[in-house]
Protein backbone atom coordinates (compact mmCIF):
# COMPACT_ATOMS: atom_id res chain seq x y z
CA UNK A 1 0.00 0.00 0.00
CA UNK A 2 1.32 3.53 -0.67
CA UNK A 3 2.13 5.39 2.45
CA UNK A 4 0.52 9.26 2.20
CA UNK A 5 2.40 12.01 2.94
CA UNK A 6 0.22 13.91 6.11
CA UNK A 7 0.14 18.02 4.65
CA UNK A 8 -0.10 20.31 7.48
CA UNK A 9 -1.06 23.43 7.40
CA UNK A 10 -0.49 25.16 10.43
CA UNK A 11 -3.59 27.16 12.04
CA UNK A 12 -2.33 30.42 13.22
CA UNK A 13 -3.60 33.48 15.20
CA UNK A 14 -3.06 36.78 13.40
CA UNK A 15 -4.31 40.18 13.38
CA UNK A 16 -6.46 41.47 10.75
CA UNK A 17 -8.47 44.09 9.29
CA UNK A 18 -11.79 43.07 7.52
CA UNK A 19 -12.72 46.56 6.02
CA UNK A 20 -11.53 50.17 5.05
CA UNK A 21 -12.14 51.24 8.88
CA UNK A 22 -8.73 49.41 9.43
CA UNK A 23 -9.87 47.89 12.59
CA UNK A 24 -8.06 44.76 13.89
CA UNK A 25 -9.56 42.30 15.17
CA UNK A 26 -8.41 38.42 15.82
CA UNK A 27 -8.27 36.33 12.86
CA UNK A 28 -7.51 32.61 12.54
CA UNK A 29 -6.02 31.82 8.96
CA UNK A 30 -3.85 28.64 8.14
CA UNK A 31 0.38 29.27 6.67
CA UNK A 32 1.93 26.75 4.15
CA UNK A 33 3.31 23.83 5.52
CA UNK A 34 7.57 24.46 5.57
CA UNK A 35 9.00 23.95 2.33
CA UNK A 36 11.94 22.81 1.57
CA UNK A 37 13.64 26.24 1.41
CA UNK A 38 11.49 27.46 4.19
CA UNK A 39 11.76 28.31 7.47
CA UNK A 40 8.65 28.87 10.21
CA UNK A 41 9.10 31.42 12.63
CA UNK A 42 7.62 31.80 16.44
CA UNK A 43 7.14 35.73 15.86
CA UNK A 44 8.37 37.53 18.86
CA UNK A 45 7.66 40.95 18.07
CA UNK A 46 6.59 43.28 15.13
CA UNK A 47 7.39 47.20 14.10
CA UNK A 48 4.13 48.69 12.87
CA UNK A 49 4.63 51.05 10.18
CA UNK A 50 2.08 53.81 9.19
CA UNK A 51 2.22 52.07 5.69
CA UNK A 52 0.29 49.00 7.80
CA UNK A 53 -2.26 51.66 8.66
CA UNK A 54 -2.04 53.36 4.91
CA UNK A 55 -2.93 49.15 3.69
CA UNK A 56 -5.10 48.32 6.39
CA UNK A 57 -7.74 51.14 5.25
CA UNK A 58 -7.21 50.85 2.13
CA UNK A 59 -5.81 54.23 0.77
CA UNK A 60 -3.61 52.91 -1.93
CA UNK A 61 -6.75 51.40 -3.67
CA UNK A 62 -5.48 47.75 -3.33
CA UNK A 63 -5.76 45.82 -0.28
CA UNK A 64 -7.75 42.64 -0.37
CA UNK A 65 -9.32 41.86 3.01
CA UNK A 66 -9.22 40.09 5.60
CA UNK A 67 -5.69 41.19 5.60
CA UNK A 68 -2.93 40.88 8.65
CA UNK A 69 -0.43 43.62 8.42
CA UNK A 70 3.37 43.39 9.69
CA UNK A 71 6.67 44.03 7.36
CA UNK A 72 8.65 44.48 10.60
CA UNK A 73 9.16 40.72 11.67
CA UNK A 74 11.63 39.30 14.16
CA UNK A 75 11.31 36.07 15.83
CA UNK A 76 12.87 32.24 17.23
CA UNK A 77 13.36 29.77 14.12
CA UNK A 78 11.62 26.51 15.38
CA UNK A 79 11.94 24.40 11.68
CA UNK A 80 13.93 23.97 8.66
CA UNK A 81 13.53 22.97 5.53
CA UNK A 82 16.01 20.49 3.71
CA UNK A 83 17.44 22.90 1.54
CA UNK A 84 18.43 25.29 5.01
CA UNK A 85 21.77 25.41 5.87
CA UNK A 86 22.51 28.76 6.68
CA UNK A 87 19.29 28.95 9.99
CA UNK A 88 19.18 26.48 12.82
CA UNK A 89 16.27 26.33 14.96
CA UNK A 90 17.02 28.64 17.59
CA UNK A 91 17.74 30.79 15.62
CA UNK A 92 17.03 34.68 16.43
CA UNK A 93 15.57 35.94 12.50
CA UNK A 94 14.26 38.73 10.87
CA UNK A 95 12.02 39.11 7.81
CA UNK A 96 10.98 42.71 6.03
CA UNK A 97 8.88 43.59 3.19
CA UNK A 98 10.04 40.98 0.76
CA UNK A 99 8.41 37.64 0.67
CA UNK A 100 9.26 36.18 -2.68
CA UNK A 101 10.62 37.11 -6.31
CA UNK A 102 11.62 35.27 -8.97
CA UNK A 103 15.28 34.57 -8.59
CA UNK A 104 16.45 34.59 -11.79
CA UNK A 105 16.09 37.98 -13.24
CA UNK A 106 18.56 40.75 -13.60
CA UNK A 107 17.80 42.37 -10.74
CA UNK A 108 17.52 39.28 -8.51
CA UNK A 109 20.62 38.42 -9.89
CA UNK A 110 22.35 41.18 -8.80
CA UNK A 111 20.82 42.24 -5.52
CA UNK A 112 18.22 43.80 -6.15
CA UNK A 113 15.39 41.34 -5.99
CA UNK A 114 13.33 44.17 -3.99
CA UNK A 115 13.09 45.84 -7.60
CA UNK A 116 12.09 42.10 -9.20
CA UNK A 117 9.11 42.24 -11.61
CA UNK A 118 7.88 39.53 -9.53
CA UNK A 119 8.73 40.44 -6.35
CA UNK A 120 5.71 39.30 -3.47
CA UNK A 121 5.34 41.69 -0.75
CA UNK A 122 5.25 39.37 2.81
CA UNK A 123 1.50 40.40 3.22
CA UNK A 124 -1.45 42.01 0.65
CA UNK A 125 0.05 39.54 -2.17
CA UNK A 126 -0.32 36.16 -3.41
CA UNK A 127 2.78 33.81 -3.00
CA UNK A 128 3.62 31.65 -6.12
CA UNK A 129 2.15 28.79 -4.94
CA UNK A 130 -1.34 30.73 -4.92
CA UNK A 131 -1.67 31.06 -1.12
CA UNK A 132 -2.27 35.11 0.47
CA UNK A 133 0.31 36.12 2.13
CA UNK A 134 -0.54 37.30 5.64
CA UNK A 135 2.07 39.23 7.77
CA UNK A 136 3.77 39.49 11.07
CA UNK A 137 0.64 40.64 13.46
CA UNK A 138 0.95 36.62 13.59
CA UNK A 139 1.95 34.23 16.13
CA UNK A 140 4.20 32.26 13.25
CA UNK A 141 5.07 33.15 9.68
CA UNK A 142 6.31 30.69 7.49
CA UNK A 143 9.26 32.17 5.88
CA UNK A 144 11.47 31.57 2.64
CA UNK A 145 15.28 31.59 3.95
CA UNK A 146 16.58 33.55 1.25
CA UNK A 147 14.69 36.68 2.41
CA UNK A 148 15.55 35.95 5.96
CA UNK A 149 18.66 37.11 8.10
CA UNK A 150 20.01 36.75 11.19
CA UNK A 151 19.68 39.48 14.29
CA UNK A 152 22.86 39.54 15.40
CA UNK A 153 23.44 38.33 19.46
CA UNK A 154 23.82 42.13 21.10
CA UNK A 155 21.04 43.85 18.92
CA UNK A 156 18.07 43.27 21.08
CA UNK A 157 15.24 41.78 19.09
CA UNK A 158 12.57 44.20 20.07
CA UNK A 159 14.65 47.09 18.65
CA UNK A 160 16.04 45.26 15.67
CA UNK A 161 12.03 44.79 14.44
CA UNK A 162 11.80 47.93 13.11
CA UNK A 163 15.25 47.55 11.15
CA UNK A 164 13.70 45.77 8.37
CA UNK A 165 11.97 48.13 7.14
CA UNK A 166 12.40 51.22 8.59
CA UNK A 167 15.81 51.11 9.18
CA UNK A 168 16.56 49.34 5.65
CA UNK A 169 14.14 51.95 3.43
CA UNK A 170 16.06 54.59 4.58
CA UNK A 171 19.65 53.33 4.70
CA UNK A 172 19.40 51.98 1.27
CA UNK A 173 18.32 55.56 -0.04
CA UNK A 174 20.89 56.91 1.44
CA UNK A 175 23.46 54.37 0.46
CA UNK A 176 22.03 54.88 -2.76
CA UNK A 177 22.48 58.38 -2.98
CA UNK A 178 26.53 57.98 -2.19
CA UNK A 179 25.47 59.74 1.02
CA UNK A 180 27.51 57.03 2.98
CA UNK A 181 30.94 57.94 0.98
CA UNK A 182 31.79 61.11 1.42
CA UNK A 183 30.97 62.85 5.17
CA UNK A 184 30.55 66.18 5.68
CA UNK A 185 27.58 67.06 3.56
CA UNK A 186 24.51 68.98 4.66
CA UNK A 187 21.11 66.74 4.85
CA UNK A 188 18.03 66.95 5.76
CA UNK A 189 15.10 64.93 6.89
CA UNK A 190 11.41 65.45 6.01
CA UNK A 191 9.04 63.81 8.82
CA UNK A 192 10.12 62.61 11.83
CA UNK A 193 8.49 59.47 12.64
CA UNK A 194 9.79 55.89 12.25
CA UNK A 195 11.61 56.01 8.67
CA UNK A 196 12.80 59.62 10.17
CA UNK A 197 14.55 59.21 12.84
CA UNK A 198 16.08 56.19 11.72
CA UNK A 199 17.61 58.15 8.58
CA UNK A 200 19.10 60.99 11.51
CA UNK A 201 21.07 58.27 13.19
CA UNK A 202 22.01 56.98 9.82
CA UNK A 203 23.17 60.57 8.52
CA UNK A 204 24.81 61.97 11.92
CA UNK A 205 26.54 57.94 12.36
CA UNK A 206 28.21 58.60 8.79
CA UNK A 207 29.62 61.93 9.43
CA UNK A 208 26.92 64.66 8.22
CA UNK A 209 25.17 67.41 9.52
CA UNK A 210 21.70 66.56 10.02
CA UNK A 211 18.94 69.47 10.07
CA UNK A 212 14.75 67.70 10.74
CA UNK A 213 12.47 69.36 8.44
CA UNK A 214 8.85 69.06 10.61
CA UNK A 215 5.49 70.37 11.01
CA UNK A 216 5.52 69.92 14.88
CA UNK A 217 7.41 72.18 17.05
CA UNK A 218 7.24 69.55 20.00
CA UNK A 219 9.99 67.49 18.01
CA UNK A 220 12.64 69.56 17.62
CA UNK A 221 14.21 69.14 21.51
CA UNK A 222 13.59 65.18 20.76
CA UNK A 223 15.33 65.94 17.35
CA UNK A 224 18.45 67.62 18.77
CA UNK A 225 18.62 66.04 22.34
CA UNK A 226 17.68 62.93 21.67
CA UNK A 227 18.60 62.03 18.49
CA UNK A 228 21.61 64.04 18.35
CA UNK A 229 20.67 66.31 14.60
CA UNK A 230 22.15 69.29 14.13
CA UNK A 231 19.30 71.71 12.92
CA UNK A 232 15.55 71.84 13.24
CA UNK A 233 13.01 73.71 10.48
CA UNK A 234 9.94 74.11 11.39
CA UNK A 235 8.27 73.33 7.84
CA UNK A 236 5.14 75.45 8.64
CA UNK A 237 6.94 78.84 9.66
CA UNK A 238 7.98 80.29 5.67
CA UNK A 239 10.80 82.59 7.72
CA UNK A 240 12.48 79.40 8.63
CA UNK A 241 12.27 77.83 5.26
CA UNK A 242 13.43 81.07 3.40
CA UNK A 243 16.33 81.01 5.88
CA UNK A 244 16.83 77.62 4.96
CA UNK A 245 16.95 78.28 1.17
CA UNK A 246 19.45 76.63 -1.01
CA UNK A 247 21.34 75.35 2.04
CA UNK A 248 21.11 71.32 1.92
CA UNK A 249 23.20 68.79 -0.40
CA UNK A 250 20.26 65.88 0.14
CA UNK A 251 17.11 65.73 1.66
CA UNK A 252 15.00 62.33 1.90
CA UNK A 253 11.54 62.56 2.21
CA UNK A 254 9.82 60.28 4.67
CA UNK A 255 6.23 62.01 5.04
CA UNK A 256 3.64 59.65 4.20
CA UNK A 257 0.85 62.53 4.14
CA UNK A 258 -0.40 63.88 0.39
CA UNK A 259 2.25 66.81 0.47
CA UNK A 260 3.55 69.60 -2.44
CA UNK A 261 7.37 69.21 -2.38
CA UNK A 262 8.08 72.35 -3.81
CA UNK A 263 8.88 74.30 -0.74
CA UNK A 264 10.90 71.57 0.07
CA UNK A 265 13.17 71.76 -3.31
CA UNK A 266 13.93 75.52 -2.33
CA UNK A 267 16.10 74.43 0.33
CA UNK A 268 18.22 72.33 -1.98
CA UNK A 269 21.59 73.39 -3.25
CA UNK A 270 22.24 73.38 -6.68
CA UNK A 271 22.86 70.09 -8.19
CA UNK A 272 21.15 68.60 -4.95
CA UNK A 273 18.92 65.51 -4.78
CA UNK A 274 15.81 64.76 -2.77
CA UNK A 275 15.12 61.09 -2.45
CA UNK A 276 11.16 60.21 -1.87
CA UNK A 277 10.74 57.10 0.38
CA UNK A 278 7.38 58.20 2.24
CA UNK A 279 4.57 56.86 0.21
CA UNK A 280 1.09 59.54 0.40
CA UNK A 281 -1.75 57.65 -1.48
CA UNK A 282 -2.26 60.91 -4.09
CA UNK A 283 0.56 61.93 -6.89
CA UNK A 284 3.20 64.29 -5.27
CA UNK A 285 3.43 67.63 -7.19
CA UNK A 286 6.08 70.13 -7.37
CA UNK A 287 6.77 73.28 -9.47
CA UNK A 288 8.84 73.37 -12.70
CA UNK A 289 10.73 76.18 -12.02
CA UNK A 290 12.78 75.99 -8.41
CA UNK A 291 13.79 72.23 -10.27
CA UNK A 292 14.89 72.84 -13.74
CA UNK A 293 17.14 76.51 -11.98
CA UNK A 294 18.38 74.49 -9.32
CA UNK A 295 19.43 71.01 -11.62
CA UNK A 296 17.57 69.44 -8.75
CA UNK A 297 17.41 65.23 -8.91
CA UNK A 298 14.49 63.76 -7.40
CA UNK A 299 13.99 60.42 -6.91
CA UNK A 300 12.23 57.33 -5.40
CA UNK A 301 13.68 54.44 -3.42
CA UNK A 302 11.77 51.23 -2.12
CA UNK A 303 13.18 49.39 1.22
CA UNK A 304 16.35 47.56 0.54
CA UNK A 305 17.79 44.14 -0.50
CA UNK A 306 18.54 41.34 1.78
CA UNK A 307 22.56 42.11 1.20
CA UNK A 308 22.02 45.65 2.39
CA UNK A 309 19.51 44.67 5.07
CA UNK A 310 22.91 42.13 6.71
CA UNK A 311 25.04 44.98 6.12
CA UNK A 312 22.63 47.51 7.79
CA UNK A 313 22.35 44.96 10.49
CA UNK A 314 26.32 44.38 11.10
CA UNK A 315 26.65 48.55 11.08
CA UNK A 316 23.85 48.86 13.79
CA UNK A 317 25.56 46.31 16.00
CA UNK A 318 29.24 47.54 15.64
CA UNK A 319 27.91 51.37 16.23
CA UNK A 320 25.17 50.92 18.58
CA UNK A 321 22.54 52.17 16.23
CA UNK A 322 18.97 51.29 17.32
CA UNK A 323 15.57 52.52 16.83
CA UNK A 324 13.61 54.47 19.47
CA UNK A 325 10.50 52.16 20.49
CA UNK A 326 7.37 52.13 22.61
CA UNK A 327 6.38 48.71 23.12
CA UNK A 328 2.76 47.96 22.72
CA UNK A 329 0.68 44.73 23.75
CA UNK A 330 -1.84 43.21 21.19
CA UNK A 331 -4.88 44.39 23.77
CA UNK A 332 -3.42 47.93 22.60
CA UNK A 333 -2.83 47.17 19.18
CA UNK A 334 -6.04 49.72 17.52
CA UNK A 335 -5.13 52.32 19.97
CA UNK A 336 -1.36 52.25 18.37
CA UNK A 337 -2.69 52.21 15.35
CA UNK A 338 -4.66 55.23 15.78
CA UNK A 339 -2.13 57.02 17.99
CA UNK A 340 0.06 56.40 14.44
CA UNK A 341 -2.55 57.78 11.84
CA UNK A 342 -2.77 60.95 14.19
CA UNK A 343 1.08 61.52 14.28
CA UNK A 344 1.04 60.44 17.92
CA UNK A 345 4.20 57.61 17.81
CA UNK A 346 8.10 58.63 19.42
CA UNK A 347 9.42 56.83 16.97
CA UNK A 348 8.09 53.38 16.57
CA UNK A 349 5.45 50.94 17.60
CA UNK A 350 6.43 47.69 18.38
CA UNK A 351 3.80 44.81 18.89
CA UNK A 352 4.98 42.11 21.41
CA UNK A 353 3.61 38.98 20.18
CA UNK A 354 5.32 36.57 22.22
CA UNK A 355 3.77 37.54 25.47
CA UNK A 356 0.32 38.29 24.50
P1 LIG B 1 5.31 57.96 10.56
O1 LIG B 1 6.02 57.32 11.69
O2 LIG B 1 3.89 58.30 10.68
O3 LIG B 1 6.16 59.26 10.13
C1 LIG B 1 5.76 60.09 9.07
C2 LIG B 1 6.06 61.54 9.43
O4 LIG B 1 5.56 62.36 8.39
C3 LIG B 1 5.35 62.03 10.67
O5 LIG B 1 6.03 61.69 11.86
C4 LIG B 1 5.33 63.54 10.45
O6 LIG B 1 6.58 64.07 10.87
C5 LIG B 1 5.31 63.67 8.94
N1 LIG B 1 4.00 64.16 8.52
C6 LIG B 1 2.80 63.65 8.83
N2 LIG B 1 1.83 64.37 8.25
C7 LIG B 1 2.44 65.35 7.55
C8 LIG B 1 1.99 66.39 6.69
N3 LIG B 1 0.69 66.59 6.47
N4 LIG B 1 2.92 67.18 6.08
C9 LIG B 1 4.21 66.99 6.29
N5 LIG B 1 4.69 66.02 7.11
C10 LIG B 1 3.83 65.20 7.69
O7 LIG B 1 5.40 57.03 9.26
P2 LIG B 1 6.56 56.00 8.86
O8 LIG B 1 6.23 54.67 9.43
O9 LIG B 1 7.88 56.61 9.11
O10 LIG B 1 6.30 55.89 7.28
C11 LIG B 1 6.43 57.04 6.49
C12 LIG B 1 6.00 56.74 5.06
O11 LIG B 1 6.93 55.87 4.45
C13 LIG B 1 4.65 56.05 4.92
O12 LIG B 1 3.96 56.64 3.84
C14 LIG B 1 5.00 54.62 4.58
O13 LIG B 1 4.02 53.98 3.81
C15 LIG B 1 6.25 54.85 3.75
N6 LIG B 1 7.14 53.71 3.67
C16 LIG B 1 7.86 53.59 2.52
C17 LIG B 1 8.78 52.58 2.40
C18 LIG B 1 9.60 52.46 1.16
O14 LIG B 1 10.16 51.36 0.92
N7 LIG B 1 9.76 53.51 0.38
C19 LIG B 1 8.97 51.65 3.42
C20 LIG B 1 8.21 51.81 4.59
C21 LIG B 1 7.31 52.86 4.72
P3 LIG B 1 6.65 65.53 11.53
O15 LIG B 1 5.73 65.49 12.72
O16 LIG B 1 8.09 65.60 11.89
O17 LIG B 1 6.23 66.49 10.48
Amino acid sequence: MAMETAIHTPEVLGWAAHDATGKLSPFIFTRRENGVNDVTIKIMYCGMCRGDVQFAKNDFGNTTYPIVPGYEIVGIVTKTGSNVSNFKIGDRVGVGYVSSSCLDCELCNTSREHYCDQMRPVYNSVASDGTVTYGGYSQMIVADHRYCVHIPENLALERAAPLLVAGITVYSAMKNSNIFECPGKRIGVIGLGGLGHMAVKFGKAFGHQVTVISTSSSKKELAIQRLGADDFILSTDPTQMQGNRRSLDFILDTVSANHSVGPYIELLKVDGTLAIVGAPSKPIDFPSLPLICGKITIKGSIIGSVEEIKEMMEFCEKYEILPEIEIVPINKINEAFDRLAKNDVKFRFVLDIASS
